[in-house]
């Protein structure tokens, strides 16, 4: 029997999957409406979903210890510290964008490691809203549904991300990058340089604190905007003008500058096929998360060191939020499986680190 059938005794109408991402360049910017360079992981999301007659949901996650479902009435979400709250934020914020549902049972499977950096939350909330779109034949365009995505988790689950991870799970695929203008919303789809492939590696390290600190560089950054006199730090395009600012926010200024120029130098290094230069801004885009935004921790950066200095890597950088999490670097084709088992390698002997291989999958 199937786990759906298990848990709800019958069989889907609908399944729809939504992937992971990883962001290659562009951190920390979309909050200051900036650009991003993501792409899809090959792990995903699977969403099973069936209708009821009722007002009811009933949702269950194969990736919890609870293996039951969960129940709640449309209408009446209530926030409850837990999963069920990217469930409930997503139909919320999607009666708020006025598509309604009927209720329904849903069973959730990931392959997208959670907490990881790699937006297992965009990829539930985008998954989930696939299957509802699909179920109900909603009207919804895949900027609308990242949109709403979005909203759940900011309005509801009430964590401030940006718009990146949704735009990413909802029109990336993992053999282009995803270009996209967070302002505008604009987007457009840039080939990965022919001669690399790009390797994914958890660092194990997870921080605590890191809702906590990523709020605050949140507020530094739109302290630093409003004293430069700007609407979002988007809008400089001089970074000197950033030196004028008390630090630290000169510092958290200058890397949301100089990371914006690195994503649009990026995207033409690699539409001019250019690998060793976009190897180059990953290495920059590092030391200016490590130096001037202060989001990198001591072993993401022995691991980001580890995974530079290896002869078939072009370059590499922490990716995600920062305070432990994933490195992503650019590895020359068909090295990245072997690459990444040195670089773990190395971490677990010199530093006694237990890294993870995500990127290429299955190669863990
Ligand atoms: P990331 O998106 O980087 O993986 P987040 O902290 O943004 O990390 O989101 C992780 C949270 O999303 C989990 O703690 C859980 O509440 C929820 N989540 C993501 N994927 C699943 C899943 N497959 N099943 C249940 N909850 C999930
Ligand atoms: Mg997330």
């Amino acid at each position: 029997m199937s786990d759906f059938a298990e848990a709800f005794g019958r069989s889907p109408d609908v399944v729809a999957h939504a992937p992971g991402r990883v962001n290659l360049i562009g951190e920390h910017t979309d909050y200051s409406g900036g650009f991003v360079l993501p792409m899809a992981i090959p792990q995903r999301t699977t969403v099973s979903l069936a209708h009821r007659n009722d007002g009811r949901v009933r949702a269950m996650s194969m990736n919890v210890a609870q293996r039951e479902p969960i129940t709640f009435e449309l209408g009446h979400e209530r926030k409850q510290g837990s999963w069920i709250d990217y469930v409930q934020g997503t139909i919320v914020a999607l009666r708020a964008a006025g598509h309604l549902t009927a209720g329904f049972d849903a069973l959730i499977e990931s392959a997208v490691p959670v907490g990881s950096g790699l937006s297992s939350s965009a990829a539930l909330e985008v998954g989930l809203l696939r299957a509802l779109r699909q179920a109900f034949v909603l009207d919804l365009a895949d900027v609308a549904l990242a949109k709403i995505g979005r909203a759940a988790e900011t309005d509801f689950v009430g964590a401030p991300v940006g718009i990146m991870d949704q735009m990413a799970s909802s029109l990336a695929d993992a053999k282009n990058a995803l270009f996209i203008d967070t302002r505008s919303l604009a987007y457009e789809r840039v080939p990965l340089p022919t001669d690399v492939e790009i390797a994914v590696l958890d660092s194990g390290i997870a921080h605590d604190h890191a809702a906590g600190d990523y709020r605050t560089r949140r507020k530094e950054c739109e302290r630093a905007a409003e004293l430069l006199g700007v609407r979002e730090l988007r809008d400089v395009d001089d970074v000197g003008r950033t030196a004028s600012l008390p630090a630290p926010l000169d510092r958290r200024a200058r890397h949301v500058v100089t990371e914006n120029a690195r994503v649009l130098e990026a995207v033409l290094a690699m539409r001019e096929n250019d690998p060793l230069r976009v190897g180059r801004l990953f290495d920059a885009s590092h030391a200016s998360l490590r130096d001037d935004f202060e989001v990198s921790v001591p072993g993401v950066d022995r691991l980001v060191a580890l995974a530079q200095a290896h002869p078939d890597v072009l370059g590499a950088r922490m990716t995600g939020g920062g305070f432990g999490g994933a490195i992503v670097a650019l590895v020359r084709q068909g090295r990245a499986g072997e690459a990444a088992h040195d670089i773990a390698r190395a971490y677990s002997s010199r530093h006694r680190g237990h890294a993870r291989i995500l990127v290429p999958e299955g190669k863990a």
